[in-house]
């Protein structure tokens, strides 16, 4: 009988051990994608960007590494980049049209396919905050302007004046574009998103954006669009893109990569790039994605010069880059 209960002991402990090895966890982050030439960026802005990535993404595997769940990382990396004036998130995002910033959030839990997404906001200093707040404490998914605004109070969420988010960097940027009379929505990038794995196996994504520069006021791009911008299904992937959002919006980017992943039975790599190298190129739409696969594999595609982009993989390792590859 002894001999049995210890046989059942160790085979207890053994698939203790196996299962801790089984469970990876991981997270990938972007700052954005478009046309980021290396001629075009300082050494030392170079450098702001590695560190500003890396700060987010330690940030949100910390969380990870301490037992906590993926969307508490997702919300911790991508809070790091909305208060950080370099991303087109939160304060420093781009302007519309008429000089205001306009912004776009969404969560996604791939356990139960919950989700939360907030569009047009004008005073909510952290939108993810708020979109994560609309997927627990509302029956709703999707709050767009002044409603969501009154939501996120209700929800004690700090708010702020639209000009806490308008830097002069951005300023200039718009009067770059009046003067030139673009017709083209360029200078974007810096949309910032996450996906993470945790030790249970749920995978969350997120995304947050000011959207595209010079935009008519109330146009919402595919960030807050649930199956556009942000995926996550804990049977396939976890995916947060960046872009041109209309294309994004067109081709349900995040939704149309986890569904070929899971339903042609490819990987995600394969999925994605099917997706952004050739569905979004045929539509004429740059930009990128990142994401995870449930066993914690780290997929990144972009079409475009570069994607701001760094990961933490499921063996411990760090990573940052900008360009193709570096
Ligand atoms: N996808 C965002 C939008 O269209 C912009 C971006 O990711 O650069 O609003």
């Amino acid at each position: 009988m002894r001999i049995a209960a210890l046989l059942s002991a160790l085979s207890l402990a053994f698939s203790a051990s196996s299962f801790a090895a089984e469970t990876p966890i991981a997270i990938v982050i972007h700052g954005g994608a478009g046309t980021i030439l290396k001629k075009d960026i300082t050494p030392a802005q170079r450098i702001a960007y590695h560190a500003a990535l890396r700060k987010a993404v330690k940030r949100g595997h910390q969380i990870l590494d301490a037992g906590g769940n993926s969307e508490d990382a997702v919300i911790a990396a991508i809070t790091a980049m909305e208060d950080s004036p370099l991303f087109n998130a939160g304060h420093g995002a781009v302007l519309n049209h008429r000089g205001e910033v306009e912004l776009d959030a969404s969560i996604m839990r791939g356990e139960d396919r919950n989700a939360g997404a907030i569009a047009g906001v004008k005073t909510i200093k952290n939108p993810i905050l708020a979109a994560r707040e609309v997927m627990h404490h509302s029956p709703h998914v999707f709050m767009a302007g002044e409603g969501a605004e009154t939501f996120a109070a209700e929800r004690q969420l700090p708010l702020v004046d639209n000009t806490f988010f308008i830097t002069q960097r951005r300023q200039l940027q718009l009067q770059r574009i009046h003067a030139h009379e673009r017709k083209t929505l360029d200078d974007r990038a810096g949309t910032v998103g996450a996906v993470a794995l945790d030790k249970h196996g749920n995978i969350t994504a997120a995304t947050s954006t000011g959207g595209m520069s010079n935009k008519r006021y109330g146009r919402i791009g595919d960030v807050p669009v649930i199956g556009a911008g942000t995926y996550a299904d804990n049977r396939s992937c976890g995916i947060s893109a960046t872009g041109h959002g209309e294309y994004f919006i067109r081709a349900a980017v995040a939704f149309n990569i986890c569904s070929q992943s899971r339903l042609l039975n490819i990987s995600l790599q394969q999925a994605a790039d099917n997706v952004v190298l050739e569905e979004l190129v045929t539509l004429g739409g740059d930009g990128g994605i990142v994401g995870l696969a449930p066993n914690g594999e780290v997929v990144v595609s972009f079409n475009s010069a570069g994607m701001y982009r760094a990961w933490i993989d499921a063996s411990g390792n760090e990573h940052s880059a900008i360009f193709k590859n570096d």
